[in-house]
């Protein structure tokens, strides 16, 4: 660990202001930033805690909006009665990460600006590998080493690291925007846009670019719809408790028809928004799911069609094909938990 200085904002907008300095990070739970600091993935000479800045803080509801700051907690929006009621699918995303103690810490600031877990990534200094994140140009050992929990969608030969947020997934199928405090003054990203995949950021010639914040700006909260669709978040992962999702999905429905049609097994879905979580270094919207689905009887075999249609351009890496198949299943199961159907 190395040594930095250390301060506490006062304001936002002077937390905004110190990260004018490149050498300078905010902090707001320490549940990420701590670690790179000891792996030597970022090395800030100076902290400022914005932990203390009660503007940032809540939960609230303003007509058909729900505004959440930076500062919750997982486990305080995934508690809440208004997130629980109007979007369910972002109250279980963050009950399902991490362990209840991390919860307790981790804010949803930080969450969404969490780095990868490819694990070439994670090694301690002195890297005994290349990385392209961590040593621009040097390559990227994950492609040619191990690699079954990579991206398949959206990599390129410079990098194949998935996104693991699992509240980022919830955000993105919910249209929730970021409002962010800047430089430039306040402005605001769409969750969907939010992270980059490596495609990309190569695109917009700047290949290792993760999100679309800028250099200096602060996330001050999230802005989302207030819903009365029906939500999931499905995760898949090796244990039930305390890991990284292998694959997830969030879905939101409305059904044609109401409860009546669905008790008789002939609901049909009237809207749908579903995304995939760690496929890509982003959130994954199935766009072309969602334009076909309304219409579609709310069961597995009539979703399994539309889904595989929506991913048919997934190219997975040699060792990872399975999460195609993993992807579709995840994602037809949280269409089908947000329709109610059993
Ligand atoms: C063991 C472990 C298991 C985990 N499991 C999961 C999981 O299953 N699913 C999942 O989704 N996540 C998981 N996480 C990630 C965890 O949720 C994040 O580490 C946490 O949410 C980050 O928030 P923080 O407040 O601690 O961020 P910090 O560590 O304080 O900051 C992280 C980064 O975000 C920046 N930052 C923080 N707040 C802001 C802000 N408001 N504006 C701009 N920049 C900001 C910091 O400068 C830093 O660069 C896990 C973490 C750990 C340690």
């Amino acid at each position: 660990m190395r040594d930095f200085a250390y301060a506490r904002a006062g304001t936002a907008e002077s937390a905004a202001g110190a990260l004018a300095d490149p050498r300078t990070s905010v902090i707001a739970g320490g549940t990420e930033l701590l670690n790179w600091f000891r792996l030597g993935i970022a090395d800030a000479d100076r902290v400022v805690d914005i932990g203390g800045l009660g503007a940032l803080r809540g939960i609230t509801q303003d007509g058909d909006e729900l505004r959440i700051g930076a500062l919750a907690t997982l486990n305080e929006i995934g508690e809440h009665p208004l997130v629980i009621r109007t979007a369910g699918a972002l109250a279980s995303a963050c009950l399902q990460a991490a362990s209840a103690q991390i919860r307790n810490r981790a804010t949803i600031g930080g969450n969404v600006l969490q780095r990868t877990r490819c694990p070439y990534f994670r090694a301690e200094e002195p890297l005994p590998w290349p990385c392209n994140k961590r040593d621009p140009g040097s390559g990227c050992a994950s492609l040619a080493g191990r690699h079954e929990r990579q991206a398949i969608v959206g990599w390129t030969r410079d990098c194949v690291a998935v996104q693991p947020s699992d509240p980022a997934v919830a955000l993105a199928v919910l249209d929730a925007q970021a409002d962010v405090l800047g430089p430039a003054g306040p402005r605001t990203i769409p969750m969907r846009e939010f992270h980059l995949t490596q495609r990309e950021a190569a695109e917009a010639g700047q290949p290792m670019r993760e999100t679309r914040l800028e250099p200096g700006e602060l996330i001050t909260g999230y802005r989302l719809p207030a819903s009365s669709d029906g939500q999931a978040y499905v995760k898949i992962r090796e244990r039930a408790s305390y890991e990284y999702a292998i694959v997830s999905a969030a879905a939101a429905v409305r059904l044609e028809g109401g409860p009546r049609r669905r008790r008789q097994g002939t609901a049909r879905i009237a809207a749908a928004r579903v995304a995939l979580g760690s496929v890509a270094q982003r959130p994954w919207r199935l766009a072309a799911a969602e334009a076909e689905l309304p219409g579609t009887p709310l069961a597995r075999e009539a979703l399994i069609p539309v889904i595989e249609q929506a991913m048919a351009d997934a190219a997975p890496l040699p060792q990872n094909g399975f999460k195609v198949l993993m992807a579709r299943n995840a994602a037809v199961r949280a269409l089908l938990a947000a329709g109610g159907a059993r």
